[in-house]
């Protein structure tokens, strides 16, 4: 019982469980400040702007959740979904696009975004092959470093944070209500995902948590990719810790030593307590903060554009 209560934990915690059942996910609405929701359900933590323009969605989770998520919208706003903007490519962040651009939202996303959702895409650390998306799932506006949304009396500013959890992940500011969706670059409860196939980087990693942090201020509300809202310093926590380690095993690599006696030295022992629990466990953060480390150059998506 025990097991299977363990189980059932790492699979609700798993970003890109594509065999998670997902018959028994319910959609949780949380107020992050008036005007702003973020619903929990299976997958990427989705934002929500509401209000007289109509509704602002930030990822769409999985398709077999779409009327439940649409219906947890409809209780918040009874405008239509006018725009859905994905952090990036995803399964578990833009499994939805196809019903909701079916529906009439326009998609919106990085270039990148687009390019790994055209086509084949193999995640190594998860051996997992990812189909194209048709073509109606695909985001029809992209952009290269930020775009703006002036919508229900904000200004929602998208900015692309280069090679971080992927290649085309994007920071939403709401800057009138002082709210940032990190989407993946933010794990708000254990060690990060860097998709390093995806052309992900522990550096830009950090550069792109940087930014999230420069974006707020200490009454700014964080909505992390996965796991609870909190604030800046929680962020700050969280980019130190990921620093820290990067530093260690940069210092290993400096002294000639493999991945293995990397590993073995342990230089997330201090965390794991508070990070190590989640998706991501100790030795896998650490094999893929040495390999980002060791990484010649990022790897560019297939049939990029500029
Ligand atoms: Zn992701």
């Amino acid at each position: 019982m025990k097991r299977l209560l363990a189980l059932a934990m790492t699979l609700s915690a798993a970003p890109l469980a594509a065999q998670q059942d997902l018959s028994k996910v319910e959609i949780r609405a949380e107020q992050v400040v008036p005007g702003v929701h973020v619903l929990f359900g299976a997958g990427g933590n989705i934002g929500l702007s509401t209000g007289a323009d109509g509704s602002f969605v930030i990822d769409d989770q999985f398709a077999p959740l779409t009327p439940r998520i649409q219906a947890a919208i409809a209780k918040i706003a009874d405008r239509p979904v006018r725009f859905v903007l994905n952090t990036h490519w995803h399964g578990d962040h833009t499994g939805g696009n196809e019903n909701f651009g079916k529906a009439g939202a326009l998609i919106v996303a990085h270039d990148n975004v687009r390019v790994r959702m055209s086509s084949e895409q193999f995640i190594a650390s998860l051996n997992q092959k990812v189909p194209p998306s048709p073509a109606v799932a695909l985001p029809v506006v992209t952009f290269d470093a930020s775009t703006t949304f002036h919508i229900n009396g904000d200004a929602i500013r998208a900015v692309h944070v280069p090679n971080a959890h992927t290649d085309g992940d994007s920071l939403v500011h709401f800057t009138k209500a002082n709210v940032v969706h990190m989407g993946d670059t933010y794990f708000a409860n254990g060690y990060p995902f860097v998709d390093l196939s995806s052309g992900g980087s522990v550096t830009g990693l950090i550069d792109a948590v940087n930014r999230g942090i420069a974006l707020g201020d200490e009454r700014t509300r964080y909505i992390p990719g996965h796991g609870p809202v909190t604030d800046r310093a929680a962020l700050v926590r969280y980019r130190d810790m990921i620093a820290d380690v990067v530093a260690k095993v940069r210092a290993g690599i400096a002294a000639k030593r493999s991945v293995e006696q990397v590993v073995a030295s342990k230089p997330t022992a201090r965390y794991d307590a508070q990070w190590g629990n989640a998706f991501i466990k100790p030795d896998r953060f650490v094999q893929t903060v040495y390999a980002s480390l060791v990484a010649p150059r990022h790897h560019k998506p297939a049939g990029r554009t500029h």
